[in-house]
């Protein structure tokens, strides 16, 4: 695009438009049509430049997202592992858009993938409950909250694994979810353990969470009987 640097080239007496080389008569030498179109193609090429960088936050956001998958789970054909009905009940609850999910059983986590990569947007974040509980028991006193943890709290869309698998028991987990449900942030808990578990672990909080997902949904291998 081809903007002067400067619209007003202020000359002394009549000559030619500096732009488009009509005479004008007048002290500044750019006549009213160039004038009006270098405003709006300078107002063009700064909304480009914001679009621009909205693109590259959006994708770096992304890219970020994606990594916090697990290499080994992020490879894997999830949604052909698991029972495809499972899935189709998260999303039908969502109606698409990210909601909130609690799935369980031994392939929760596949299936939490599964609704999680649909539902992912710039700067979501898989995390896992043993994770937030670590970082927060490894964290020095007097530094503020732990940098997992806040991304957890803020994410737009946040995929919570193995909960009820911490090694230490600490607030950190339930004070995600406590933050989270206060906020109504999309979020997917899967876990291996049972509801009745849950409940003895994280007391109202877990009850809130199962209320919000509307249940647990029952994550099994593709083709694997359900137990009677
Ligand atoms: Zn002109």
């Amino acid at each position: 695009m081809d903007i002067p640097t400067d619209i007003v080239a202020r000359v002394a007496g009549p000559g030619p438009c500096l732009r488009c080389e009509t005479p004008v008569d007048a002290a500044w030498r750019i006549c009213a049509p160039c004038s009006t179109a270098i405003v709006a193609e300078r107002s063009r090429a700064a909304q480009e430049a914001d679009e621009r960088s909205n693109a590259e936050w959006s994708t770096m956001g992304l890219e970020k997202a994606r990594r916090s998958i697990p290499a080994g789970l992020r490879l894997s054909r999830l949604e052909a592992d698991v029972q495809p009905e499972a899935l189709r009940s998260i999303r039908h609850r969502g109606a698409n858009a990210p909601s909130w999910a609690m799935l369980g059983g031994p392939f929760s986590a596949l299936g939490g993938i599964a609704i999680f990569s649909k539902w992912m947007m710039p700067w979501s974040l898989y995390v896992t409950a043993p994770e937030l509980a670590r970082e927060l028991f490894e964290h020095p006193i007097g530094e503020g909250p732990p940098k997992l943890s806040r991304w957890a709290k803020r994410a737009p869309v946040l995929m919570l694994d193995e909960l009820g698998a911490e090694q230490v028991r600490n607030g950190a987990v339930t004070e995600v979810l406590r933050s989270r449900l206060a906020s109504d942030r999309p979020t997917i808990v899967a876990t291996t353990r049972r509801f009745g578990d849950l409940e003895e672990t994280y007391g109202d909080i877990a009850r809130r969470v199962y209320e919000r997902a509307g249940g647990v949904v029952m994550c099994r291998k593709r083709n694997q009987e359900t137990p009677s």
